[in-house]
């Protein structure tokens, strides 16, 4: 199998060291998916190390259990050690390479600049092209097209959307490339592997929850996951309906609030701020020797950026009808844009590695 360029990474030795320690111990076998994996190796190649990282889910049961963990003199922190490897993964896997590197480390900047000059760029140009348009309340199904043309709408997304999808399936190929067994790979093992993706199983950690602030165990971070998981998908679901209707139907939005395209967003926005809300005040009240806190603002601005996207989703179906719709819509489309942009350079991609590695063990 070919090995990425993050061969030279000094975590990828520390993370090796740690897993021959494992390897020996083994005593963390039943918490998840990563110790089962890790037995089946007396050697640890780059692209083996880089799949046990991404199966990882960082519960930390693992290193309040570990009796080698600091001080001890081995110094055995898995939950760190595959934290840092998992960003390194992220960028050596990314799609292109030059932009990987451009969101490395700076990741609340640019995703927060991002979505801030884009929604300002959709509002100067609107403003611009027709003055007081946008301050001002508009009614009946094609609302939305009057502040910002159907024409600039679509393109604009249609076209952030797909390079993000592009980006997102590179990335997700490159990191199959290396991670797939030698073996065929089954339907069975296909639908275990969703089914544990799914379902978060990792984060059940030895199957009374995570090790959320300390060494009691909770299943608030398990449950935050999955609030903020299945949001997403629900406000995916609302704009794929959408755009049927408005594409397929001919019905352009605004939708009346019992439609299936309103349903999904309020379900799934609140999902997103009760899951990002939630998942932001454990990063900063977790302990922070098993964790990585240099990836503490990459990992920020991904849920920031979904908090703010599902905030001004809300906040522009509440105040649709007043003139506050304009701004609002921009502001809303500038955060929807800038989270294309920077989902394959994001924490994001983990929900994809995961899947392919829980498939792949
Ligand atoms: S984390 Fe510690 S206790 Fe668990 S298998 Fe590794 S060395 Fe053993
Ligand atoms: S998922 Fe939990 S138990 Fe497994 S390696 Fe990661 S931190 Fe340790």
């Amino acid at each position: 199998m070919p090995e990425t360029d993050s061969a030279l990474s000094t975590t990828m030795t520390e993370a090796r060291r740690v897993m021959e320690i494992c390897n020996a111990c083994r005593y963390c076998e039943g918490f998840c998916a990563v110790f089962p994996a890790m037995a089946l190796h007396r050697d640890f190649a780059n692209a083996d190390l880089n799949r046990l990282a991404n199966l990882c889910h960082n519960c930390k049961a693992c290193y309040y259990a570990c009796q080698y963990a600091p001080p001890h003199p081995f110094g055995v922190n898995v939950p760190q050690t595959f934290a840092i490897l998992r960003d390194e993964s992220y960028r050596a896997y990314a799609w292109p390479r030059p932009l990987a590197a451009a969101f490395a480390r700076n990741g609340t900047v640019v995703a927060l600049t991002t979505g801030l000059s884009l929604a300002l760029v959709l509002i100067l140009t609107d403003s611009l092209t027709a003055p007081g348009i946008l301050i001002r309340a508009w009614t009946g199904r094609d609302a939305f097209y009057r502040v910002i043309p159907w024409a600039a709408m679509s393109g604009i997304a249609a076209i952030t959307l797909l390079f993000s999808m592009l980006a997102l399936t590179m990335g997700g190929m490159a990191f199959w490339r290396e991670s797939r067994p030698d073996r065929p790979v089954t339907g069975r093992a296909v639908l275990r592997g969703l089914h544990d993706a799914l379902t978060l199983k990792n984060l059940g950690g030895g199957g009374h929850g995570c090790n959320d602030r300390d060494g009691a165990f909770s299943t608030l971070r398990r449950r935050f996951h999955h609030a903020m998981a299945y949001g997403f998908a629900a406000c995916f679901a609302a704009t794929s309906v959408a755009a049927f209707e408005a594409y397929v139907l001919g019905l352009p939005a605004p939708y009346p609030w019992l439609s299936a395209p309103v349903i999904l967003g309020v379900v799934g926005g609140a999902g997103l701020l009760v899951g990002t809300s939630g998942l932001i005040g454990l990063k900063f009240t977790t302990d922070p020797t098993a964790t990585a806190p240099a990836l503490l603002g990459a990992d920020l601005a991904l849920l920031a950026l979904l908090w703010f996207a599902a905030a001004t989703g809300i906040t522009l179906l509440l105040f649709r009808a007043s003139a506050a719709m304009g701004p609002l819509l921009a502001l809303h489309l500038g955060f929807i844009l800038a989270l294309f942009i920077v989902l394959p350079y994001s924490k994001f991609v983990h929900a994809i590695y995961r899947t392919l590695a829980l498939i792949a063990r």
